[in-house]
């Protein structure tokens, strides 16, 4: 049976985070902060009354006007998807093919480089400068020698919390000829989206999601906002009803929601400053700036694998990086809440 899979399939390991016993979860960069219940409760009673028996809308139109106007782009260039992750799978896939080429930064979240690989592509790697600041040169260089289909950078990059200069990311699209996906899953913690980019370039698309900023990773809804032609292709392939109808009304009561929620903004932004400069006082450890809500720390004479397996042991589960390109020796740690932060901070005091 296996024989009938595409080799490039049987070569590759899944996608998989084992989730050690826990009390404090900072594995993930999820939203610490649960959802108030009466905006929990609104959405209940919203579903309560909405037909389960018949499919959602075959362009849930209400929805993307909406979320159109809540990401700031035309909604005939908008797309719903189960997580960001299912945005992603369909743009490699309607790009991607064997012979064709992606260009990557590395380290990023690994989820690219598997489905390119599982589309056969090439998977060109560009490695970030030493101090984990973006190669842009390179980029543009592996992109161009490749003559790239795909570019994706992301930014706020998960796992290093890089941003990357507008103006270097008008440099690659300026100067490659592929299609350039910006997810920007953590761009609610930093100082703004390139959103605009899309109306000087067709060949631009920007990923966003309601798994980071908005906590609601457990709903599973993320969105892409492309050029209005590229919407039309990408539409064709797409899997109608992707986005149940629980997903489609709690997405709106989020939207409307979203000024008492973003509250939520500051005060992760203002723990990861707290907790990276704790960090940093912390003996033989490094803290990379961050615009993201996570931090990568470099230990500069332990081993991550077992100061991870000392917090686990703690009950307190963030994220080994170390198997990442160039990140040996790093950590990466979500920011939750002063409790939990407080609670991370001493328990690294006692082990490094
Ligand atoms: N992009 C990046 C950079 C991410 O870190 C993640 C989540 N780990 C995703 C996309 C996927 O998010 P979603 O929950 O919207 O599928």
């Amino acid at each position: 049976m296996t024989s009938l899979i595409r080799p490039e399939i049987g070569t590759l390991s899944e996608y998989h985070l084992t989730q050690y016993p826990h009390s404090i979860k900072l594995n993930q960069n999820e939203n610490p902060y649960e959802l108030p219940l009466p905006i929990k409760q609104e959405i209940l009673d919203r579903l309560a009354t909405a037909r389960w028996s018949r499919y959602p809308a075959f362009i849930p139109g209400e929805q993307i006007d909406m979320l159109a106007s809540f990401a700031g782009w035309v909604p005939e260039g908008t797309l719903l998807g189960n997580g960001s992750n299912d945005l992603l799978q369909l743009i490699f896939m309607a790009v991607l093919e064997r012979g064709r080429t992606v260009v990557l930064s590395q380290p990023t979240f690994t989820l690219y480089k598997l489905l390119a690989r599982g589309l056969g592509a090439d998977v060109r790697e560009v490695l970030m400068h030493p101090d984990l600041s973006f190669d842009v040169d390179g980029i543009i260089h592996a992109a161009r020698a490749s003559d790239a289909s795909l570019i994706v950078l992301c930014s706020p990059n998960n796992p290093t919390g890089t941003l990357m200069a507008e103006q270097d990311v008008v440099r690659i699209i300026e100067q490659t000829e592929g299609l350039v996906v910006l997810d920007e899953a953590y761009v609610h913690f930093a100082p703004g989206s390139l959103r605009h980019l899309l109306k000087s370039s067709d060949r631009v698309v920007v990923l966003q999601t309601f798994s980071k900023a908005m906590g609601a990773a457990g709903l599973r809804f993320g969105y892409a906002l492309t050029p209005v032609a590229l919407a039309r292709e990408l539409n064709k392939i797409k899997l109608p009803y992707s986005v149940n109808i629980f997903t489609l009304i709690a997405a709106e009561v989020l939207m409307r929601r979203w000024p008492t929620l973003q509250q939520w903004i500051a005060l992760l932004v203002n723990e990861r400053e707290r907790v990276a400069s704790v960090l940093a006082k912390l003996p033989a450890v490094k803290v990379f700036p961050s615009s993201a809500n996570f931090l990568l720390v470099e230990l500069l004479e332990r081993a991550p694998r077992d100061v991870f397996r000392a917090l686990v042991d703690r009950g307190i589960l963030i994220r080994d990086v170390s198997s990442y390109p160039m990140l040996q020796r790093c950590l990466r740690i979500s920011t939750g809440t002063p409790e939990e932060n407080d609670a991370l901070l001493q328990a690294l005091k006692e082990v490094l």
